[in-house]
C-alpha cells in the first residue's frame, strides 16, 4: 500500500499558519516512508471560497518548499483535487446512503428549524436536530420531490451508545452518540457539506493517514460512521494538537498574525518557519534545535509528537530565523534579501504610491521604506494631535482594527468604507481622523495614501502594525474594552451603507 497523506485546506481568508503546520507533518510522515503528498482544495462553502485564497494557499505552501505529488495544478491519478468539480460524486453518494437506509431526506425549512430550536431552548435543553425527517412515509418523499420541495440529506445516528475510536497519536477515544447531530451531508444547494465530501475524497484519493487538527476530534463518530455505511475501510486517524497563542489561547488573528503572508512579508525565512512550526509539539530524536526539512524528515516520526498545546511565540520564531540568518554567508544573505524584496506586483505598486513624490530614485529610500518594515518606530507621543485626544485616538484605532479584522475582502475600497463610515459614526472629520492611521502605518503623517499603503502591505501587517499602535498607547483595561466592545457591537455595517 502506498502511504499517502494530505492537506485538506478550505479557501476562505489568509493562508494559514495552521494550514503549514498540518501540512508540514502530514508531509514528513508520508516522504519519510517514501509516500505521497496530496493538497486538496475543500471549496464547497461557495459563499466564503474565493481563488484569490486559493491561489494565496498554494503560493505560501509551495514558498515553505511544502510541494505536492498531488493537487489542483498538477493534477494526479485521482483528481480532480478541487471538490467544487467532484460535486456529481458526492451527490451520487449521498443518494447512494439513502437507498441504502443509512440516510435519509428532509424537507424541514429553516424557519420550522428555528422554532424547532427555540421550543428545545425554552425547555432547557440543548438545540438538536430531532430526527422529523425520519418520520416522512416513502409517499410523502415521493410527492415532496415531485413536487421539487428542496430538500438535504442527513446521515442517520444511532440514538444510544457511545462511539469509540483509536486515535493514532492519542488514547482511544469515547463520544457518546447523544452528542452527535443527524448530520447533514447533501446542502439543498446540490452542494456536500464537509463531511461527506471529505470522507468521500479521502477514500477515492486513496488516502491511507489522516493527522488533522485536535479541533475535528468530535467531527470523528460521523466522519468513521460515514466509512462504515459506505462498507470503506477508514484511514488511520490522529488529531495532533492547536497551535496556541502565549496565553495557551486557540491561535488566532486577534492576537497573533496568522497569516504565512505575514511573516514572509516581515522577513522571515521559509526554512526558519518550518523549522519552528516542526518544533510545535515535537523534538527531533537527537534533540537538534536547528533544522532543515529534509533533516526533519529523515528521523520523523509521528509518535513524538507531544499532545499539549504548542506555544507559537513570535519573539521565540525570531530569535531562530536570527540563527538562520547568522549562518548563511554575506553573499547568501544578499541573495536572500533581494529575493524578499522582490515581489513584483507589490514594489509596482509601491513605485505607483511613490511616484509623485520624489525627485530621486534615491528618494525612494524614505518614501517607499515603510511598505518594507515589520512595526514601525512609534510611541506614544508619535499620536499627538491638535484636536483629538489620546482616548479619542486610541478607541478609534481599537474601533477600526475590529472592523478591518472582519473584511470579508482586503481592499482599498472595502477599507476606505470602513474608514470613512466609522469617522463620519464618530462625528471625526476625516482628515483628523486619519492622522492617527498614518503614524500607525507608515510611521509619520506625511506619506503616501495610507488606505493605499494599507491595501499593498496586506491584511496582516495591517493589523498587526494597528495592534501595535494600540499597544503602544497603552492597551485597554478590562473595563474600558467592555465599554468599547459594547460599542463596537452596536455599529452599522459602513460596508453595505457603502453599496
Ligand atoms: N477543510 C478542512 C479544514 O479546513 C479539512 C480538515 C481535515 O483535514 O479533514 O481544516
Amino acid at each position: 500500500m502506498t502511504i499517502r497523506t494530505r492537506v485538506a485546506p478550505s479557501p476562505t481568508g489568509d493562508p494559514h499558519l495552521g494550514t503549514a503546520y498540518i501540512a508540514l507533518f502530514n508531509y514528513c510522515f508520508a516522504k519519510q516512508q517514501g509516500g505521497e503528498f496530496v493538497l486538496r482544495i475543500e471549496d464547497t462553502d461557495q459563499v466564503r471560497s474565493t481563488a484569490e485564497s486559493e491561489q494565496a494557499i498554494m503560493d505560501s505552501l509551495r514558498w515553505l518548499g511544502l510541494e505536492w505529488d498531488h493537487g489542483p495544478d498538477v493534477g494526479g491519478e485521482f483528481g480532480p483535487y478541487r471538490q467544487s468539480e467532484r460535486s456529481d460524486l458526492y451527490k451520487k453518494y449521498a443518494h447512494q446512503l439513502v437507498d441504502d437506509g443509512k440516510a435519509f431526506y428532509c424537507f424541514a425549512t429553516s424557519e420550522e428549524l428555528d422554532k424547532m430550536r427555540e421550543e428545545q431552548m425554552a425547555e432547557g435543553l440543548r438545540p438538536k436536530y430531532d430526527g422529523r425527517g425520519l418520520n416522512h412515509t416513502d409517499d410523502e418523499i415521493k410527492a415532496n420531490l415531485a413536487a421539487g420541495k428542496p430538500y438535504v440529506i442527513r446521515m442517520k445516528i444511532p440514538s444510544e451508545g457511545t462511539f469509540k475510536f483509536n486515535d493514532y497519536l492519542r488514547d482511544e477515544i469515547e463520544i457518546p452518540w447523544e452528542n452527535v447531530d443527524m448530520q447533514v451531508l447533501l446542502k439543498a444547494d446540490g452542494f456536500p457539506t464537509y463531511f461527506l465530501a471529505n470522507v468521500v475524497d479521502d477514500h477515492h484519493m486513496q488516502i491511507s493517514h489522516i493527522f488533522r487538527g485536535e479541533e475535528w476530534i468530535n467531527s470523528a463518530p460521523k466522519l468513521l460512521k460515514l466509512y462504515e455505511d459506505f462498507g470503506w475501510e477508514a484511514p488511520v486517524l490522529g488529531h495532533l494538537p492547536l497551535l496556541r497563542n502565549p496565553d495557551k489561547s486557540k491561535l488566532s488573528k486577534r492576537k497573533n498574525p496568522t497569516s504565512i503572508t505575514y511573516y514572509r512579508d516581515a522577513g522571515v525565512l521559509p526554512e526558519a518557519l518550518l523549522n519552528y512550526l516542526g518544533r510545535m509539539g515535537y523534538s527531533m530524536p537527537n534533540d537538534a534545535e536547528q533544522f532543515t526539512l529534509e533533516e526533519m524528515i529523515a528521523s520523523f516520526d509521528i509518535q513524538r509528537v507531544s499532545l499539549g498545546g504548542p506555544i507559537f511565540d513570535i519573539e521565540k520564531l525570531n530569535w531562530v530565523n536570527a540563527e538562520w540568518l547568522r549562518a548563511l554567508s554575506p553573499e547568501e544573505l544578499k541573495n536572500k534579501i533581494l529575493e524578499w524584496a522582490s515581489n513584483s506586483d507589490k514594489l509596482t505598486a509601491i513605485a505607483a504610491a511613490i511616484q509623485p513624490r520624489i525627485e530621486l530614485l534615491s528618494d525612494a529610500v524614505n518614501w517607499g521604506g515603510f511598505y518594507f518594515q515589520n512595526l514601525p518606530d512609534i510611541n506614544a507621543e508619535s499620536f499627538t494631535h491638535k484636536t483629538l485626544t489620546p482616548e479619542q485616538i486610541i478607541e478609534m484605532l481599537q474601533l477600526a482594527l475590529w472592523q478591518l479584522e472582519v473584511l470579508p475582502t482586503w481592499s482599498e475600497e472595502n477599507i476606505y468604507a470602513t474608514l470613512k463610515g466609522l469617522a463620519a459614526h464618530l462625528d471625526i472629520k476625516m482628515r483628523d481622523f486619519m492622522a492617527p492611521f498614518f503614524i500607525a502605518i507608515a510611521g509619520s503623517t506625511s506619506s503616501t495614501p495610507v488606505m493605499n499603503s494599507m491595501a499593498i502591505i496586506g491584511a496582516d501587517m495591517t493589523l498587526t502594525r494597528l495592534r501595535h499602535a494600540v499597544d503602544v498607547l497603552g492597551g485597554f483595561g478590562k473595563k474600558k474594552l467592555k465599554k468599547l466592545e459594547k460599542q463596537a457591537a452596536e455599529l452599522p455595517d459602513f460596508l453595505a451603507a457603502a453599496e
